[in-house]
């Protein structure tokens, strides 16, 4: 209808009129006087603007004014009026009225809060029209709030796909607004404005498009990210943009290679998932791993590397010495070298119920987009090293205590010695030593964990509303099976770490380079490496130095 592809996000002021000449008579004087500052929007009919209305409201374009016909076919002035301000609470309303409907505008100011009538003919609107809007408008304008200009989201708190989308859009550093339909008004009439069905979550998107229950790729389409390689031929695709992969696109890009760099959830990685990271050189107060992130995608793309998110590298294969990698949706690229820096993924918890409810209450990682709902609540973290310590430390700042259940005897075994100190000197951060999660429960979302003692082989059944999982780590590298040789625990297998393979594949005098896996021109960096350090700064070395020795294939070949 009238307002697609409409841009503007001016204030709207809609008039309303059965009579098309009345209509046309006040929109001309509306828009002589107020266009540039206002929208102005005509409709005959009551039904017709309301629709109009729902519109507007699902797109969070605000509305200041409805100036509206009392007498109407169907839905008079007033009924009209008393709909709108369940869309538009704060709009200011005035009723045209003929003089012979005098007695009902003046009935409607008490019944819907009318602002004011104006008595038709209005000329001349220098001064029967304008003064008196012009007020009304002034009082709106003082108390009106722009809307937020981001994307919104609109869902339950504890839906999977809910949290997943914010996720997404948090970590790729999107700005959006949440709106939980559990305890925003505005947020239950967006989605009643959207319509009976409407499928949650919804996305309304800064131009005013709205989605309704989207996929993750169908979001990422349509706010601009980059799925489609634009050449068909790269000297180095980098797979995977973690601080390994960031590092290695920078120093590549940098170096004169054409580069292209895979992600398919979000730049920065598990860095990224990191509230702080306080053990990398040169940020003496620490930095958030979505800074890091940040700041080494800029610098990437500044370089000169191509950068495709979200987009998962689902197969490799090599002909006549080319890397020949397919994606998810099917396209391929060739490169002359690959880089594979893929890192590592959450274990997953194998205990009664979890699976139900991982992402209404139980989250992998750190799951900043979820932080600010523990407010004031009682949960629970699992794991013992670095990365649950971080996170316990992070979300007591909101909930009313963490406890960091471990199987072992101690918190020292794994962690570092300034987390541990910081856990100690925290009030509501407890430690469960030689305990584990022997089972969760819910409704529609976690209620509560069952705790088993590893001691006493005791179980105990406490309130929980959130989980936060930390408990290893597995490499992303099933699509390398049968192609790329990796240890028994799916690692890449790399320079003298090959020694013991069964190379029969190797046809050049060579040995492989330090960090080149069992194919030539086929290199590994940061988590993802057979033997490597599971640092940041180790990645981040690791993927600078694989480029090294990529030129020096490259110049073999
Ligand atoms: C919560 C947390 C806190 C941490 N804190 C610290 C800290 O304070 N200090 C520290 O030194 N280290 C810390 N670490 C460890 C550090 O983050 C990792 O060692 C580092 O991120 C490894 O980098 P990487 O590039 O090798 O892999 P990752 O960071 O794991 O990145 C790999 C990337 O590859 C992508 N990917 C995987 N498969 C594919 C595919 N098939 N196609 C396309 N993309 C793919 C993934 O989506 C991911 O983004 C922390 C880790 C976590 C989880």
């Amino acid at each position: 209808m009238w307002l697609h592809g409409d841009l503007v996000r001016d204030p709207v002021i809609i008039a309303v009129d059965d009579e098309v000449g009345v209509l046309h008579a006040v929109q001309r004087d509306l828009i002589s006087h107020y266009s540039g500052r206002f929208r102005i929007l005509a409709a005959e009919s009551g039904e017709s603007a309301l629709e109009a209305l729902r519109e507007l409201k699902v797109r969070g374009d605000p509305v200041a004014l409805l100036l509206v016909d009392q007498r109407m076919p169907g839905m008079s002035g007033v009924e009209f009026v008393g709909l709108a301000l369940e869309l538009f609470p704060d709009v200011k309303r005035v009723l045209l009225t003929a003089y012979a409907d005098t007695e009902a505008a003046i009935h409607a100011i008490n019944d819907v809060q009318i602002d004011y009538y104006l008595l038709k003919p209005w000329d001349p609107p220098e001064e029967r029209l304008y003064p008196v809007l012009d007020d009304l408008l002034d009082d709106w304008l003082a108390a009106f709030r722009p809307p937020f200009e981001g994307v919104r989201v609109v869902g339950h708190r504890w839906s999977a796909a809910s949290h997943q989308l914010k996720d997404f859009l948090g970590r790729n550093q999107v700005p959006y607004q949440w709106l939980d339909v559990e305890v925003s008004d505005e947020a239950r009439s967006v989605v009643a404005a959207a319509g009976e069905g409407a499928g949650l979550p919804l996305v309304v998107l800064p131009g005013g498009g709205v989605m309704q229950a989207p996929s993750i790729a169908a979001v990422a389409a349509r706010i601009g990210m980059t799925e489609k390689a634009e050449l068909p031929y790269y000297d180095l695709v980098v797979v995977g943009a973690g601080p390994a992969g960031l590092a290695a696109a920078v120093y590549g890009a940098s170096e004169g290679l054409h580069t292209l760099l895979v992600e398919a959830e979000a730049p920065g990685g598990q860095a990224g998932t990191s509230s702080r990271i306080e053990n990398y050189l040169g940020f003496p107060s620490g930095l958030s791993g979505a800074d890091l992130a940040r700041r080494g995608l800029t610098q990437a793309r500044r370089l000169g590397a191509e950068i495709l998110t979200p987009q998962e590298v689902t197969a490799l294969r090599v002909e006549d010495g080319y890397k020949i990698l397919s994606f998810a949706g099917g396209d391929e690229v060739n490169a002359r070298a690959l880089l594979l820096s893929s890192g590592v993924f959450y274990r997953r918890l194998d205990a009664r119920g979890v699976d139900q409810f991982t992402g209404a209450g139980i989250y992998y990682g750190a799951a900043l987009s979820e932080a600010a709902n523990v407010a004031g609540e009682d949960i629970y973290v699992i794991g013992g090293a670095n990365s649950a310590g971080q996170a316990a430390v992070f979300l007591s700042a909101q909930a009313r205590t963490v406890t960091i259940l471990v199987r072992g005897a101690s918190i020292e075994q794994a962690m570092s010695q300034y987390l541990v100190e910081r856990i100690q000197a925290t009030a509501n951060i407890k430690v469960a030593v030689r305990s584990e999660v022997a089972g969760v429960d819910g409704t529609d979302r976690l209620r509560s964990v069952t705790i088993r003692n590893l001691a006493t082989g005791e179980e105990l059944e406490v309130p929980a509303t959130a989980i936060f999982i930390f408990i290893g780590a597995i490499p992303h590298t099933g699509w390398l099976e049968g192609v790329v040789a990796r240890d028994e625990r799916g690692f890449v297998l790399t320079g003298p770490d090959l020694a013991e393979h069964d190379l029969t594949a190797w046809r050049l005098d060579r040995r492989p380079h330090l960090l080149e896996a069992s194919i030539p021109g086929v290199f590994a960096a940061g988590d993802v490496r057979h033997g490597s350090v599971k640092r940041v700064a180790s990645a981040v070395g690791e993927g600078s130095v694989a480029v090294m020795f990529v030129h020096r294939y490259l110049s073999e070949a």
